[in-house]
């Protein structure tokens, strides 16, 4: 599966990215996010919603596990698993109902899910990189390979 390097060099760059997958994502999609705290995957997160035209804030739900945001046609799900105890507390939160037809759900921390969350269509692993961030994203199927040639034209 395809895979690119992104240099990141300021936040502003982080929100770019974020935007630029947003508007490449046409339906249902699943995005993993890898990285450190404070690697920047919430700032990634406000970026995407801000491209499909979110306006309010976007705060990160590392005690509610998940923030739903309307924003027609699609609803996106941001998910922040760091303090997941077990995976199978997904379960009892009716993990299913969120990775639905008309949803996107982005993820930080998927591995704390691991073995119940759906499988994922991009996988991005943001790292710190000087003073800035550095991403490398990973197509994980099929979608996400078209994902990936949309926002790099290739
Ligand atoms: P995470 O969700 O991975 O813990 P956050 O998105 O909350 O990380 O980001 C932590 C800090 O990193 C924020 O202050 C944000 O402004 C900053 N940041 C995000 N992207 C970059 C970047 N590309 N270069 C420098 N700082 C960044
Ligand atoms: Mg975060």
């Amino acid at each position: 599966m395809k895979e690119h390097v992104l240099p990141l060099p300021d936040e502003a760059a982080t929100v770019a990215m974020g935007a630029a997958l947003a508007k490449a994502c046409d339906r249902a999609s699943v995005i993993y996010l890898y990285g450190d705290l404070g690697a920047g995957k919430t700032t990634f997160c406000r970026g995407f919603l801000q491209g499909l035209g979110h306006q309010g804030k976007v705060k990160s739900p590392t005690f509610t596990l998940v923030e739903p945001y309307a924003l027609h046609p699609l609803t996106v799900y941001h998910f922040d698993l760091y303090r997941l105890a077990d995976p199978e507390e997904l379960e009892f939160m009716g993990i299913r109902d969120y990775f639905v037809q008309d949803a996107i759900c982005l993820v930080e921390w998927p591995q704390q899910g691991s073995g119940v969350l759906p499988e994922a269509d991009l996988a991005l692993y943001l790292s710190y990189h000087n003073q800035g961030r550095a991403a490398k994203i990973q197509a994980v199927s099929a979608y996400g390979s078209q994902l990936l040639e949309r926002i790099h034209g290739q």
